[in-house]
């Protein structure tokens, strides 16, 4: 039996890259002589990208396209993917062109050796910039560090799933969705290959400073308790000190009488304390804001319309939307 191999690609406002992606992706499948699909997902573009790929479609029913209602963030469009794929193997990439087509067919071949994970790793351009690789070094740290699951420094989301990966992939249906961190979490067979990453194509990337510093507190809140274990700990420090505190207080009023005024501890211990439970409290809020979210239970993303593809065959949508049979929308 021939395999089948599907390459998903997130759009956001791509119109410039597309075509040219699907003639290098073309291209560079050629050789391997397996079926294909190319399912793209338009994450609610508002320029003419739903244009370019249905104008793809029409001419290549192997180019098929999931709408979004609205612009849901890479990591839904990519889930939205991956629950409409039917490769035996699935390969995640950027629809900018900053990962290579051309590199696909190594991907494959470890895929045939066994691999169930094959991830890669970006080798930086100069023009990335030392701001970006040294931030994007230090957030792995931090991760690595404060979860359990491991996050090997560059990993990009340009990489191929097996089969058994994406169907377990399926089943995690979070809302503060971490791709790395998940993929690294479901385990299996995981291997990684270097690529240099080209710069951007066309348009801008989306993500600014402020929604990269967001992405990446969301990510370890996601996948850690630590902060909650160490706003413990900063608290029974804090106590620990006030009640030691408390006895020189004491000491110094019973015998030396000589207790001071006293005006400038009191304030130093209402600021040092209210500033210690307001952190605490502020982590706890953190996490208590992600539950709530979480136990809303909305779907991850919603299709507006879907141009040659079939619904998911094995629905993994969560157990609400399952006993009701609602339409296969993507919960
Ligand atoms: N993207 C998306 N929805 C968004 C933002 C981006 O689907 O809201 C897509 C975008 O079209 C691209 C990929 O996600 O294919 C990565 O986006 P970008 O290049 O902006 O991120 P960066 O490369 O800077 O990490
Ligand atoms: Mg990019």
């Amino acid at each position: 039996m021939r395999n089948f191999l599907s390459v998903v690609v997130p759009c956001y406002n791509e119109s410039g890259n597309i075509k040219e992606l699907y003639q290098r992706l073309q291209a560079a499948l050629r050789p391997l002589d397996i079926d294909q699909e190319y399912l793209f997902v338009d994450d609610g573009s508002t320029d003419d990208s739903l244009g370019v790929l249905s104008e793809l479609h029409s001419s290549d029913p192997r180019v098929k396209i999931i709408s979004l209602s609205r612009n849901f963030g890479p990591p839904f469009a990519c889930t939205a993917g991956l629950d409409h794929a039917i490769g035996d193997a699935v390969v995640t990439m950027d629809g900018d062109l900053q990962h290579p087509p051309e590199l696909i067919p190594e991907l494959w071949k470890k895929w045939r050796e066994g691999f169930d994970v094959v991830c890669t790793l970006r080798q930086y351009t100069h023009e990335a910039g030392l701001f970006k690789r040294a931030s994007s070094k230090l957030f792995s740290h931090i991760f690595r560090w404060l979860s359990d699951t491991d996050l090997p420094h560059d990993t990009s989301d340009f990489r191929l799933l097996s089969r058994k990966a994406v169907d377990t992939l399926k089943t995690m249906r979070e809302r503060y969705r971490f791709p790395r961190g998940l993929v690294s979490w479901i385990g299996f067979r995981q291997t990684f290959i270097t690529f240099k990453a080209d710069s951007r194509k066309e348009g801008k990337s989306k993500y600014s400073f402020i929604k990269l510093v967001h992405l990446a507190l969301d990510s370890i809140l996601s996948f850690s308790s630590i902060p909650l274990y160490a706003s413990t700990i900063l608290g029974f420090a804090v106590s620990i000190y006030a009640f030691l505190y408390s006895l020189l207080v004491l000491y110094l009023k019973y015998w030396e009488k000589s207790a001071i005024p006293g005006w400038t501890t009191i304030v130093l211990a209402v600021l040092f304390l209210g500033g210690t439970q307001l952190i605490c409290i502020g982590i706890m809020g953190e996490y208590i804001g992600k539950m709530y979210n979480e136990i809303k239970r909305r779907p991850l993303y919603v299709i507006k319309e879907t141009l040659g593809v079939n619904p998911p065959a094995n629905n993994v949508y969560d157990e609400r939307s399952r006993s009701q049979r609602l339409p296969p929308t993507g919960l």
